[in-house]
């Protein structure tokens, strides 16, 4: 793992936007449901192409200059990235989804920046 990641107030989205999350969180138990938010506000929901949708996510999306954040969830409650999402975070940072991250459970939204100045490859995500 070239970067690191901390917890950041949440500001990318509102209370109103979180419980849609949720919503579609529970929507897709047991498999995590993934998708970006844009930055009109917009959440966008992809299909969960990891090959173990219950433990990880990925999504087939390409990079578009809107998106201002990734989200997933997890439907065992881990409020931080797991070990399987931190490799992921850094494949999609060298696609170019360098931006915060929010992990979305039953409870709350938690939301995340990484810090990839050490992934050559990486670009920035509008903010
Ligand atoms: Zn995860």
């Amino acid at each position: 793992m070239n970067f690191t990641y901390h917890r950041v107030e949440p500001r990318t989205i509102s209370k109103y936007q979180a419980r849609i999350l949720k919503r579609i969180a529970h929507s897709e138990l047991p498999i995590e449901a993934c998708g970006v938010i844009l930055r009109d506000g917009t959440i966008v929901e992809y299909p969960n192409t990891c090959p173990n949708p219950e433990h990880g996510f990925d999504f087939a999306a390409q990079l578009n200059h809107n998106i201002k954040a990734i989200w997933h969830s997890h439907p065992n409650g881990l409020t931080t990235p797991s070990d399987d999402d931190l490799p992921m975070i850094e494949t999609l940072a060298r696609r170019g989804f360098n931006c915060h991250h929010l992990i979305v459970t039953a409870e709350n939204v938690y939301e995340y920046a990484a810090d990839f100045s050490q992934v050559a490859s990486a670009s920035q995500c509008q903010t």
